[in-house]
């Protein structure tokens, strides 16, 4: 099982700290649907590793086998210097994932978000295919498969704390390490921040190759990137760009720009394609955050179903090797669906509700399916008919057929 799934009851823990702290400090660093798509495309990030990590992995394992110069023994200080090896191959990963258009474009989901909390750190992408690229030197240095996974899985639980506006600079650590402060620059859009602090666990990188930023109290940080993605909706947040450079490939007329707009530098786009299709771009001090008005009630049934999306999904990984594989699928499909009808009841779309109302009669008639198991056909009725009930008062029509409710 995935070493990131025995931390989630930690992410929880900080998450509820979190939450305290910011009652204790008023402080307003949450929204509910901004969370809750962060969580979501968590959920997602996990569920498509199961469908396409088959791959990495075996290009890894082959590269071991054949072509690595040494084999390197299972010892303590093996395992150190993965961890520093791999936080170097992650450096130049997540560098060319803000400098290039393809890679940006899976990596953009981890930045769309315009707060910056715990939550903001479990935004992860759906689509990352080909940064497995950026580790296969470690292959070729004799590095054993099973420990660059647990290497992999420790930097990127190291990378959750620092996802917080409740702690301050931290003296000496920030000379070396990546921290709550030296990461807020990395989610800035403020043009003095852009592109700045990629390191995951060490901070020394950026330092070395002229890419540190340090936060600065005359330049508060506004969180977010400046071609907003403004939505919840989880699947849309991991496609935009993606669908954007497949928009401008096809329009150009210059087939060199069509093959290589996917590898130059992010932003860039073909002159034809941006003078006829431009693309508005906001000034800083014009910025708004993206919202949609969600009632009390709303947010209590977004909560729920986000709750009910992330047991199924957490159970499906459990429980994985002893889950045929038509049933994973469809588990898979239903979340997908599932999230992309939460995103847009949060946006307050009329489909999102019918969506919502579908999905509650497809768990209301589950447990057809689940017929020797008297107490989980109980649970999903129950938890079907809850839905429907909150679904009905959340009044989330009314929201909508009051337009100037949502943004
Ligand atoms: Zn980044
Ligand atoms: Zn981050």
């Amino acid at each position: 099982m995935d070493i990131i799934l025995y931390a989630v009851p930690g992410f929880l823990l900080l998450i509820i700290i979190e939450l305290i702290a910011e009652k204790v400090r008023g402080t307003n660093y949450y929204r509910v649907h901004d969370s809750i798509t962060s969580l979501a495309a968590g959920i997602l990030s996990q569920l498509m590793k199961l469908l396409h990590l088959l791959l990495p992995f075996t290009v890894y394992l082959l590269i071991y086998e054949h072509s690595a110069v040494f084999k390197l023994p299972d010892t303590v200080w093996v395992w150190l210097l993965a961890f520093v090896v791999y936080d170097f191959c992650y450096y130049w990963n997540h560098r060319l994932g803000h400098e290039m258009n393809l890679l940006w474009a899976a990596h953009v989901v981890h930045h769309s978000s315009e707060e910056y909390n715990l939550t903001t750190a479990l935004r992860q992408t759906s689509g990352s295919f080909l940064s497995y690229v950026f580790y296969l030197p470690m292959a070729v240095l004799g590095f054993d498969p099973a420990l660059v996974v647990t290497v992999g899985a420790l930097n990127l639980i190291y990378q959750y704390w620092v996802h917080t506006r409740h702690i301050g600079k931290l003296g000496w650590y920030e000379e070396l390490f990546v921290t709550p402060s030296n990461h807020r620059v990395h989610h800035a859009q403020n043009d003095i921040y852009i592109d700045r602090n990629y390191g995951g666990v060490f901070i020394l990188w950026d330092r070395l190759f002229g890419s540190f930023q340090e936060e600065l109290d005359d330049d508060p940080v506004v969180f977010g990137i400046t071609g907003a993605v403004s939505s919840w909706n989880p699947l849309w947040v991991n496609a935009q760009v993606y669908a954007q450079l497949m928009h401008d490939c096809w329009h150009t007329r210059n087939w060199w720009h069509k093959a290589t707009l996917w590898f130059r530098r992010t932003g860039w786009r073909p002159p034809d394609v941006a003078k006829k299709y431009p693309l508005g771009k906001s000034r800083l001090a014009d910025f708004e955050k993206y919202d949609s008005v969600m009632t009390p009630i709303m947010k209590v049934y977004s909560i729920l179903q986000y709750a009910v999306n992330s047991t199924i999904s957490l159970a499906l990984i459990i429980y994985l090797a002893d889950v045929p594989l038509i049933v994973q699928l469809s588990v898979i499909m239903f979340i997908v669906v599932s999230s992309l009808s939460l995103g847009a009841y949060m946006e307050g779309k009329r489909y999102g509700v019918i969506l919502e109302y579908l999905k509650q009669s497809v768990i209301l008639f589950s447990p057809m399916f689940f017929t020797w198991s008297l107490g989980l056909s109980l649970v999903l009725v129950v938890t079907a008919l809850m839905g429907v009930s909150i679904l009905i008062k959340s009044q989330a029509i009314g929201a909508i057929a009051n337009p100037e409710m949502n943004t």
